[in-house]
């Protein structure tokens, strides 16, 4: 582990660059850096040496010539993504490259506090680490992604309107009994958005990921970072208001988006349908399952009943109606929507869209795309793995 303490800081930039873009090459990099071809061949000779880095396989380059991929040497050891939901819980092990080797996914309930679902972490990181074949000292580095409110400084969740229980817990020192790697602690939807950029090899630098699940949330990236503002609640645009006259919210307010548009609300409209003999199809599919979720909507949307359909349309266009000012404030090139959600098919999707367009300024939507996110289910994990390894890097000692 210690291999890396004592680097330079020319040194360190390499590994970074190496790592944002994974499999490029010796030229690529000295490119980047801005650094001339003799001193990045000399820094990456001196790193393939220590072991740092690595050269695999070969690429095609423009000129015809072939060139070496370069990549962080897996022998460094391996990071540990979490990425724990409201309602689920997705884990992995993965080697520098962001390689999955170890995966696992399991519903779990975060309002069962920071004790029981950290505990079943634990549990399973040591299972997953068992199953590649690695223990806790290769671990190099653990990045975790929550949903709430995140002190990404202190690591802590902040008055986290869906699971109380966790406020002011510490969760860095949780994890920190078994392994002396360090722990990250970052918002859910901030790691989508990070496992994005990292996906993109920070080739789109001003974008925004969305997650609609339980709640909503957005996810920034400015000039090729994400953004975190302030005190770490930017992008908390699921109180935004689309409706004076709507249902409650559990923040206080009333006509929340995420009270009105998110998963449980949703599900919610879906149960109204069925109860009152507007869609036998979802009034089926009620009686036959005892509940309903946004994938059953999605079904009987595709099937083409009208109320699944009404309802889709619905929470597309309220969330199109939130995500109009935010692109009108912030204009993007791209808004990337992840989560639960995406499981209802391409009609939620049309419907942001249409409600976007209609009411953003024609500038900032001229180039604007609307899209899943293109890593689906996979975007906190890389997104975790991606915040582990950059921070890593980051305390890793550099010689002055
Ligand atoms: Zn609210």
């Amino acid at each position: 582990m210690e291999r890396w303490s004592g680097l330079t800081a020319d040194e360190m930039q390499v590994l970074e660059t190496t790592f944002w873009s994974s499999g490029g090459s010796r030229h690529g990099v000295a490119e980047r850096l801005g650094f001339s071809k003799s001193k990045a061949n000399g820094l990456i000779a001196g790193l393939v040496e220590q072991g740092l880095l690595a050269e695999a396989g070969l690429q095609r380059s423009s000129g015809g010539r072939r060139a070496e991929n370069l990549q962080l040497n897996d022998a460094l050891g391996v990071l540990i993504g979490i990425d724990i939901g409201a309602t689920s819980l997705d884990i992995a092990v993965l080697g520098p490259d962001l390689r999955p080797l170890a995966q696992h996914t399991e519903a779990t309930d975060v309002r069962q506090g920071p004790g029981v679902v950290l505990a079943r972490v634990r549990v399973l990181m040591r299972e997953l680490l068992a199953r590649c074949g690695h223990g806790a000292k290769q671990v190099m580095g653990i990045g975790i992604g929550v949903p709430g409110p995140v002190n990404f400084q202190i690591g802590q969740l902040v008055n986290p309107p869906l699971m109380p229980a966790w406020d002011g817990f510490s969760i860095r020192d949780a994890l920190r009994e078994d392994y002396t790697a360090p722990v990250f602690v970052d918002n859910d939807v901030n790691l989508m958005a990070l496992g994005e950029l990292w996906r993109l090899k920070r080739s789109l630098q001003n974008f925004l990921v969305i997650k609609v699940g339980t709640g909503i949330g957005c996810g920034i990236v400015v000039h090729g970072e994400v953004y975190r503002g302030a005190a770490g609640s930017a992008g908390d645009v699921g109180h935004i208001c689309v409706d004076q006259e709507g249902p409650r919210c559990h923040c206080g307010n009333v006509g929340c988006v995420e009270v009105m548009a998110a998963g449980p609300a949703i599900t919610r409209m879906a149960v109204q349908a069925a109860e009152a003999g507007e869609s036998e199809m979802l009034a089926e599919r009620l009686r036959t399952q005892g509940r309903l979720d946004a994938v059953d909507v999605g079904h009987a949307g595709r099937a083409g009943d009208a109320a699944a359909n009404g309802i889709i349309q619905r929470a597309g266009n309220l969330l199109g109606q939130m995500l109009a000012s935010v692109v009108n404030f912030f204009n993007p090139s791209h808004v990337f929507i992840g989560g639960g959600i995406t499981h209802i098919g391409p009609l939620f999707l049309a419907a942001v869209r249409q409600s976007v367009y209609q009411r953003s300024l024609a500038l900032s939507t001229r180039h604007l795309e609307i899209q899943y996110t293109p890593l689906g289910p996979q975007a906190g994990l890389i997104g975790a793995g991606a915040l582990a390894m950059q921070e890593t890097l980051k305390v890793r000692g550099i010689a002055p």
